[in-house]
């Protein structure tokens, strides 16, 4: 019922115009692939956000969702996937730190099966609840330690994670299929942030280092 009278109320914010203005945006600051803007416009971004922050969701910014998380910028979710897509269509994907759900629900609307793992146990539940009304049946939500990876559902064709991490996680790289790529937020000395590519070929892992980013840090264990 609140969920349905949110949806009332955010109709002005839901208008295509609002969105297709954001994904207009998005496009001049580069991103090209047509598939990743049409996810990126099918998604109403304000249903993942608390109703006072609703008016700022069409905006190119990183917004609080609690726990001390946020929700990631449309632009860094938009070339992330980007460049799971270059040259490929990955059918099985991971996402690590599923927050408020939000990146979890353009991948669900790009990739024919979707996990995503998160290890706060309220917000994994907040996901699910801004989930509800979007009917994504090939979207899995597991409570977990994103460091162990999701053996049961690997390999992946892409692995996207949503927070930095000190080095690679070796076992996410070891649940990548030949072929696949991981793109994820390092941290560098100093406790920069760089987007790192990592692409599995038959003699191990190619890796490339992209853009200074800033993302909430990968913590260890559930909570
Ligand atoms: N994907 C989200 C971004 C969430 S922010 C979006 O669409 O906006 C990053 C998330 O990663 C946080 O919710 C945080 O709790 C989670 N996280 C951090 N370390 C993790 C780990 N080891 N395993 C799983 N999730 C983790």
């Amino acid at each position: 019922m609140a969920r349905e009278m949110r949806q009332t109320a955010g109709l002005g914010m839901t208008s295509l115009r609002t969105r297709s203005r954001m994904v207009e945006r998005l496009r001049a600051k580069g991103i090209r692939d047509e598939r990743v803007l049409a996810a990126i416009g099918a998604v109403p971004r304000h249903l993942f956000v608390e109703e006072a922050l609703a008016s700022r969701a069409y905006e190119d910014i990183a917004l609080p969702i609690g726990f001390g998380q946020t929700i990631s910028q449309p632009y860094v979710v938009a070339r992330m996937l980007e460049l799971l897509l270059v040259n490929r269509e990955p059918k099985n994907v991971l996402e690590v730190g599923t927050g408020c759900g939000y990146q979890a629900a353009v991948l669900a609307s790009l990739f024919p099966q979707v996990h995503s793992i998160e290890r706060i146990k309220a917000l994994l539940e907040r996901a699910r609840a801004n989930l509800l009304g979007l009917r994504l049946a090939n979207l899995r939500l597991a409570h977990g330690d994103g460091y162990a990876g999701l053996e049961k559902a690997a390999p992946f064709h892409s692995i996207v994670v949503a927070a930095a991490a000190p080095r690679v996680p070796d076992t996410l790289l070891q649940q990548l299929a030949p072929g696949g790529r991981m793109v994820l937020p390092l941290k560098a000395n100093g406790g920069a942030q760089r987007l790192v590519l990592f692409e599995r070929n038959g003699r191990g892992f190619l890796e490339s280092e992209l853009d200074p980013v800033r993302f909430v840090p990968m913590e260890v264990g559930k909570a």
